[in-house]
Parts: structure tokens; sequence; C-alpha cells
């Protein structure tokens, strides 16, 4: 078979030849109660993007549908950090439209802010609200010092080629129309392995029963689902690795 990867199978950290990673947007403190755990059960880190003002408060991000939920704390982030976690800035407001003006603040600043607060590396930038702002984030990156960009565009990554728009897997019940779907729990993952890839999946705070959005999360079954996809499929060859790992070892 054909194999179209930028590395070679066997390429990544310990001779293995994909990689998954996941992560989760806003980083809300219902995360800890499931989601966590179930991390800690079955052996994945994790990665969550955080609204840099928005750290142990409620969400005030007026018209987003998880307006109000609440943000882990620093105290969490910290202790999260200590068994592997990673965190990356997903902007200061996340404002739907980052304009010129505020581009500094939001792009620039959340990272220093989020550093201040957590005292450990901020790395990466997660484009927030949809991917109108991706050009001002990529313009951004370097002053900021970003090493990689997580968008919402979904691929597998192939490599260090990557890095500035990383692709991510949704993990949704369903897609929104006209898209409707159902879940798969190996989604990417044989296009991964053949591929020598990286998968970053990514939602937001899956519950157990059914997410609150169907469009923006799965259940807390379904992601046990998807672990369990991974951890069968993937065997000794995957890689489960946090994101801001796997850019170090890019070189990124
Ligand atoms: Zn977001």
């Amino acid at each position: 078979m054909a194999r179209t990867a930028e590395k070679a199978p066997g390429a990544w950290k310990d001779g293995k030849s994909w990689v998954y990673s996941i992560t989760y947007d806003e980083g809300f403190a219902g995360l800890l109660e499931h989601v966590v755990p179930l991390h800690r059960r079955l052996g994945f880190p994790g990665h969550v993007a955080v609204v840099a003002g928005q750290v142990g408060v409620p969400r005030n991000v007026p018209g987003s549908s998880f307006d109000g939920w609440l943000t882990l704390g620093r105290d969490d982030l910290l202790s999260l950090h200590r068994e592997g976690w990673g965190v990356s800035s997903h902007s200061l407001t996340h404002p739907e439209v980052i304009t010129e003006a505020a581009a500094r603040r939001e792009i620039v600043d959340s990272r220093r802010r989020l550093e201040e607060t957590l005292g450990f590396p901020v790395p990466v930038f997660c484009v927030n609200y949809d991917m109108g702002n991706y050009p001002i984030s990529l313009k951004y990156a370097p002053e900021a010092g970003y090493a990689a960009i997580l968008t919402i565009y979904d691929f597998v990554n192939r490599g260090k080629a990557d890095l500035m728009k990383l692709g991510r897997v949704p993990l949704v019940s369903e897609f929104p129309p006209p898209f409707f779907s159902r879940f798969d729990p190996y989604r990417r993952i044989q296009q991964a392995a053949e591929a020598g890839g990286w998968i970053i999946d990514y939602c937001h705070c899956p519950l157990p029963g059914g997410p609150v959005h169907p469009a923006k999360d799965c259940s807390l079954e379904e992601l046990e689902q998807r672990f369990e996809a991974v951890l069968r499929l993937g065997g000794r060859d995957v890689w489960l690795a946090e994101v801001n790992e796997v850019v170090a070892f890019l070189g990124g």
C-alpha cells in the first residue's frame, strides 16, 4: 500500500507509528466529574483550550450556547498539568470576530496572562469561535511566539508542516443540518494509522447520557467508545500524547 506520510511509520516518540491527542475547548469545570476520571482510567493525557480572561469564573460569552458554564480554575489547571494535561490559549474573551484593534490583546496578551496565572508554558493558540478568526490568529502568532495553532479543520495531521494549521476531528453525537450523521468511534483512525499521522480530537464537555449540544459534543459513553477504539486499533503502535508534547517533538 502506498504511504503518503511525511513521517515514516515508527517515526514518532518511542517508535510509535501514529499519534492520538484530544482537546477540550473552553476548559469547563464539568470535565472534572466524569471526563478526567475516564482519562485516568484509560491512560489518556488531555488538553484544554482556555479563555484566558475567564479562568475559574462562569463563562461570559453572550450568545454562546455554553454561556454561564463554570471554567476550570487555576488550582484545577495546575493539578491537571501535574498529571500530564496541557493548556492552550483560546483568546482572552472569545469574541465572535477578532478585530485588528483587539488582536494583540486576544492573541498575544492572552498567552502572557495564562502563563502568568499558571506558571508553565502555553505554546499553542486555539482559534476561537470559527475559522473566520484563523487569518488574524496566524498573523499575530509570531508576535506571541506560538509554536502551533489548533483549528477546526477536520483532517489528520502529518507532521511539522501542519503545525500552524493543526486539524482537529470533531467528536459529536450528530452533525448539524444538512450533514446529519451519527457518532463514529472509528473516525479517521485507519487513515491515521496507515499514514503515520496525528489525530487531534476535539469536543467541549461530554456528559453521561447525552450531550447538551449534539453538534458540539459526544456523550461520555461515546467518548469512552472512542478511547476504546483508539486502544483496540492502536495497540502498541499509537502514541497517546498531550498536544504540547507532540508540538515540541515536531520541533515547534
Ligand atoms: Zn470556543
